[in-house]
């Protein structure tokens, strides 16, 4: 059985990289007179009271550390095993530039899946291997290993996966994890508090290829914050440190994020309120004619498929009410993504689909009349 070695995967100039040193990396006390980045001492340029505690003239902590001490009892990993990144954006495309030799190496995605992997192949000249899911939307295992070349440094995993809203099968994650011996393997969980399997953080100790992102987007509210999570073995953290820009996340975020991780009652009462309204919709979804498929859902979104997707689309907008058009994705063909809102704003979606459907524009027999 080979082993997976870090080093055989990273790119060997980051290997040997010196990273930028910044003040706070060279000096970490917290008291005294500082006068070593060049920052103004007498305050941000604001005026009136703030409900910021942080002094803004000064740079934040680069490496977030009471973010880290926070989380990782909440998430059960250690402050070490923790990367926080501008967004999951920032983790994704760390991930290939720490990895892929620009015109060399390869990814490879399972489409559909989210196009954020794509984007930054594409940024970084890195080839793409498209395995597609399965028409359930499930890994075809097998080919997925039978795909992978030496070059493939990075398999990108989405579960609950977006835009289908399903989990993958844990069994198929795990093969994929334990066949890509000389791979990492990305598990985004950017919809897991909406999941019923568990997150694979608590695998990350038994896999060194395994990387797990979340976000503070989706179940937290916060996705304008931009604040993503990245959890790996904690030489694969000490490279994302080396290389990441060192000031990453803000003081106004990192002071936001630390106040919501006081709440985490808060985040799961919201997230049994959108469990909750997703049966519902579901519900009244797939007992309207034109609705042909509701798909089970893992997230916050539901995959439905219209017989007049882009019809329906149309009207919902002219009605200034926006889901999002899937329905050129692979596999997705006639599908919108609809995500799970209040009471309110499902009763205002289903109430324009519902009028569309009564409208004499639609048949269930002769399909659409009028385009
Ligand atoms: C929304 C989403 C994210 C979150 O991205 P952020 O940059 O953290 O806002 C990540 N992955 C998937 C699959 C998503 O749908």
């Amino acid at each position: 059985m080979p082993t997976f070695q870090l080093a055989d995967l990273l790119r060997p100039h980051i290997l040997t990289l010196t990273p930028y040193s910044s003040a706070r990396d060279e000096y970490t006390g917290k008291e005294g007179v500082f006068l070593d980045a060049n920052e103004n001492p007498y305050g941000p340029a604001l005026q009136g009271s703030s409900t910021f505690s942080s002094s803004f003239n000064r740079y934040p902590d680069p490496y977030q550390a009471a973010i880290k001490e926070k989380l990782a009892p909440i998430k059960g990993v250690r402050p070490t095993q923790i990367f926080l990144g501008n967004g999951s954006d920032e983790p994704i495309d760390l991930l290939v530039r720490a990895t892929c030799r620009p015109g060399t190496d390869s990814i490879l995605i399972v489409p559909p899946t989210y196009g954020m992997y794509e984007v930054s192949a594409a940024v970084n000249d890195v080839s793409l291997i498209r395995v597609p899911l399965t028409p359930d939307f499930q890994l075809d295992t097998r080919t997925v290993l039978d795909a992978i070349e030496p070059t493939t440094k990075i398999i990108w995993l989405c579960s609950p996966n977006n835009p289908s809203g399903n989990q993958l099968d844990s069994e198929a994650i795990r093969a994929v994890i334990e066949g890509a011996v000389h791979s990492l393997v990305v598990v985004d969980e950017a919809y897991i508090d909406f999941a019923s399997d568990p997150s694979w953080t608590a695998q990350l100790d038994r896999y060194p290829n395994l990387v797990v992102l979340q976000t503070f987007s989706k179940a937290w509210g916060l996705a304008a914050l931009r604040l993503g999570m990245c959890f790996a073995s904690e030489e694969l953290i000490r490279v994302l440190n080396k290389i990441k820009p060192p000031y990453n996340i803000s003081a106004p975020t990192q002071e936001l994020a630390l106040k919501a991780l006081d709440h985490v009652e808060r985040k799961d009462e919201m997230v049994q309120q959108i469990l909750t309204e997703r049966t519902a919709l579901a519900e009244h979804l797939q007992g309207m004619q034109m609705v042909q498929q509701v798909y089970p859902s893992d997230a916050n979104f539901l995959l439905v498929r219209f017989d007049n997707p882009k019809e329906v689309f149309n009207y919902l907008i002219e009605h200034q009410v926006i889901v999002r058009d899937r329905s050129k994705v692979q596999l997705c063909a006639g599908c919108l993504r609809i995500s799970v809102g209040t009471p309110t704003e499902n009763s205002i979606l289903l109430s324009w689909l519902q009028q569309f459907q009564d409208s004499g524009r639609w048949t269930v027999d002769a399909g659409l009349i009028t385009h």
